[in-house]
């Protein structure tokens, strides 16, 4: 199954993902989690993107396409993967169909959260991540058990006046490629404003599951 999960910044597509890697038994492969890989390696690609990311703007394409095509030829994702963050562009949609052409594979399914731009201030402002395990956890709405067990940080580009560039970059530049995955009729939207367990029933059904 190769889907996209589409949808604004801080609209729980990390959070389904991880949920649904251990459902499908496919990988994620989220493009932000790659750049704050490299980021935190110090590589010169993470420090060119943590230029960008940091003030809430888009890498440019011709980094993450080639970031993505590399990872999708990877033996884990040839049974299929769930994009995540990416594309981001109408660029990185059109050059993204080109790769997976060349390896016989297509987009089954753009999975579009949705959830109104006032409530995604909020939940990105309370997001933390688990250093330990990745895990994604909200401090008001979805707090770990022990939060020194877990050893929680806040993303650099979660503060609320990043968080309003990025949305304003999600309207401008990533919400148009919704029409064009439209026309190819994959397009399923799923309401974000729900527990996490609703929303991942509701995605699986999508799925068939
Ligand atoms: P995310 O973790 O998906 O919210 O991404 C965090 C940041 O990484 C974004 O605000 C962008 O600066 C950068 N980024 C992630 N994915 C992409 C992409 N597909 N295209 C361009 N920039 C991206």
């Amino acid at each position: 199954m190769n889907i996209i999960l589409f949808g604004p910044p801080g609209v729980g597509k990390g959070t389904q993902a991880k949920l649904l890697i251990e459902k499908l038994n496919i990988p994620q492969i989220s493009t932000g989690d790659i750049l704050r890989q490299a980021i935190s390696n110090k590589t010169e690609l993470g420090l060119e993107a943590k230029s960008y990311m940091d003030k809430g703007d888009l890498v440019p394409d011709e980094i993450v396409n080639g970031l993505v095509k590399l990872r999708l030829s990877e033996k884990d994702c040839e049974n299929g993967f769930i994009l995540d963050g990416y594309p981001r562009t109408l660029q990185q949609a059109n050059i993204l169909d080109e790769n997976l052409k060349e390896i016989n594979k297509k987009i089954e399914y753009v999975i579009s959260l949705e959830l109104d731009d006032s409530l995604i201030v909020e939940r990105i402002t309370g997001r933390r991540t688990s250093k330990k395990t990745g895990k994604i956890y909200h401090i008001k709405y979805n707090p770990p058990i022990d939060e020194n067990e877990e050893d929680l940080i806040q993303r650099d580009d979660d503060t609320e006046e990043v968080v309003k560039q990025r949305l304003d970059n999600y309207h401008n530049q990533t919400e148009p490629i919704l029409a064009y995955y439209n026309s190819h009729n994959i397009v399923s939207s799923v309401n974000s404003d729900d527990s996490v367990e609703n929303i991942l029933s509701n995605i699986l059904k999508i799925l068939g599951k």
